[in-house]
């Protein structure tokens, strides 16, 4: 299923991509089959660009500017204004724009680009290493890279923050750096942490490492400076063996070393004690929403008083609940934009309970999926009212969170929680930009800016949901048509389709399907994607815990042969058999039995 098309998205070219991968010396890597085609990119050929007609939403404050004119030079917004006061020059590429909203780049604050967001990757929390080695795991992250790149940017995502893992975290950065159809990626390292995870170090390469004293983390520290690293992250995990304030000696003076090398710090913290003490110990970041109790108003004075940034991440506690529970918390976003073959592992859950071992089931078992507004998200709308910077972030690779997709949820939920659409985007943009110490430069839309924009189709500012309407990206004015950045393989497009259904969405389902897409089924044929949604609706709410599990699949070119096998029908059947996909154009063409 290898598609190696053509050179990579931007100057890279495919033996230099190989070069640029196999540098990921850190673990024993294959040529990966799974480079994305090249994302075309609209003004490749332009040294200037006009986004014509839009609604930008300018400034530090998100001032809409209705019928305006972006000049991108470059990598810098070069001027933004009304259409008559801004001259095009005659060479520039000329964007319609009309009945648009251009927002600043989007930030994700929070993600691990070590974890996938599937059910195997995480053996720390269930540990399915029986039917997916946790090198495989690996193997998969590293070879899906660009794949997960290039879904961050069709998201509208053009800056991350990696808050820590292993030492390789700071060749994805390299390698972001080098790949166009990628976001920015800032990179914290190995975290100093209050507990160990050997269980998450095949290659002795660990992105969590228990540190019992002052000298073991500052020579951590040394090594991640050595490394260039962009923050120093700290994980603050309490248990009945290692109570807060065990911790907080050696954290207190790492802290201060890694303040004293001219380096910020984001913890892990999230209960308000131990929350308290990371920022009495002088965190400048707080990883997570506090999710334990309500925050007092001493807190908020403390958060307040010594600028510390809060970053939310309110959904990917309860993600993990969700996925335990066989109810995978996805949204048609995620149907639509995560990684097919990751978010396929989450509807696994049912299909491998038999390798748990029973305490461990029993314990998965008893996860409970925290009601909302939890308080992670009350905590949130208290602090946001207490005039704390908050920079939007998902911890997206944790099970059940996604790569890209699940900013969007995370975005509503800030919402839930009481934030105004305007206080989300500001997190998403400003917020993060301060996150990543680059105020200056990214962040706003504004004269001398890097050229991080999002051409929406609506307007995010009268409801958050428009971040999924993303039409144009840019990013350091490279710009990309976002029906372009993705190009899947036949498997992956099948993928979605298993997903869909297992998801029971006949909507995202029929999207998979031609418009005049063709399903024969023993008894019955459908001749168009209507059809399919009608029928598959139905199906759905005629059999709600029907689920297909793939025992086996064949890929030739653009023909997937899946053998599934069928449970949860309400009569209480099941069934196998084999379905063919003709794949063109994208979409599903020819499905039969
Ligand atoms: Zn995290």
């Amino acid at each position: 299923m290898c598609f190696f098309a053509e050179p990579l998205g931007g100057a890279l070219t495919r033996g230099e991509a190989l070069a640029a991968i196999a540098g990921l010396a850190a673990f024993p890597i294959m040529p990966s089959q799974s480079m994305p085609p090249r994302a075309r990119q609209l003004n490749a050929d332009r040294r200037v660009t006009a986004i014509v007609g839009t609604t930008a939403l300018v400034g530090d404050d998100l001032t809409p500017l209705h019928d305006a004119t972006i000049l991108i030079e470059a990598d810098r917004i070069a001027t933004v204004g009304p259409r008559a006061a801004v001259a095009i020059p005659d060479s520039a590429l000329r964007l319609d724009a009309a009945n648009t909203w251009t927002i600043p780049g989007l930030i994700d604050s929070h993600v691990h680009f070590f974890q996938s967001g599937g059910l195997y990757t995480r053996p720390d929390a269930i540990d399915l290493r029986s039917v997916r080695s946790y090198t495989d795991e690996l193997q998969w992250v590293h070879n899906n890279l660009l794949d997960i790149f290039a879904r961050y940017l069709r998201a509208g995502i053009t800056s991350v923050v990696d808050v820590g893992g292993p030492f390789w975290n700071y060749d994805v950065r390299a390698l972001a750096a080098r790949t166009a159809a990628a976001p920015r990626v800032m990179s914290a390292g190995p975290l100093i942490s209050s507990v160990a995870r050997e269980i998450l170090d095949p290659y002795g390469d660990p992105p969590i490492v228990k540190i019992d004293s002052i000298a073991a983390a500052r020579a951590l520290i040394d090594r991640e400076i050595a490394a260039q690293t962009d923050f120093v992250k700290f994980w603050w995990i309490v248990t009945p063996e290692h109570p807060a304030q065990a911790f907080e000696p050696v954290a207190r003076d790492a802290i201060e070393y890694a303040h004293r090398h001219g380096y910020r710090v984001v913890i892990h913290a999230t209960e308000l004690e131990t929350a308290t003490l990371a920022v009495e110990s002088g965190t400048d970041i707080l990883a997570h929403s506090v999710f334990d109790t309500d925050v007092s108003d001493r807190f908020l004075e403390l958060l307040r008083s010594r600028n510390v940034i809060y970053c939310p991440t309110l959904m990917v506690v309860g993600n993990y609940g969700y996925t335990f529970a066989g109810r995978p918390n996805l949204t048609a976003v995620d149907l639509q934009l995560a990684n097919p073959d990751v978010v396929g592992t989450l509807f696994n859950m049912t299909d491998v309970e038999t390798a748990l071992a029973p305490a461990t089931l029993d314990r998965i078992r008893k996860i409970r999926v925290p009601e909302l507004p939890h308080a992670a998200m009350r905590n949130l709308k208290r602090v946001a009212d207490a005039g704390v910077t908050i920079a939007a972030g998902t911890d997206a690779g944790n099970i059940g969170t996604q790569h890209a997709s699940s900013f969007y949820n995370e975005a509503l939920h800030m919402v839930a929680s009481g934030l105004s659409p305007k206080e989300v985007l500001l997190a998403a943009t400003r917020g993060g930009a301060a996150m990543m110490g680059r105020s200056s430069d990214l962040g706003s839309i504004a004269p001398g800016k890097l050229a991080d924009l999002v051409v929406l189709d609506a307007d995010p500012l009268a409801d958050i949901a428009a971040i999924a309407t993303v039409r144009t990206v840019s990013r350091n004015g490279q710009i990309f048509d976002s029906a372009a950045i993705l190009r899947e393989s036949a498997e992956q497009i099948v993928q979605r389709q298993v997903n869909a259904y297992n998801h029971h969405d006949a909507r995202i389902l029929a999207q998979t399907f031609a418009a005049d897409a063709v399903v024969r089924r023993p008894g019955k044929t459908l001749r168009s994607r209507a059809a399919i949604d009608a029928a598959y609706r139905d199906l759905f709410a005629r059999n709600p815990q029907i689920h297909a599990e793939i025992i086996a699949r064949d890929v030739r070119g653009d023909v997937v042969v899946d053998h599934e096998r069928l449970t949860g029908f309400a009569d209480g059947r099941t069934s196998e058999s084999t379905v063919t996909y003709h794949v063109r154009d994208a979409v599903i063409s020819v499905a039969y039995v």
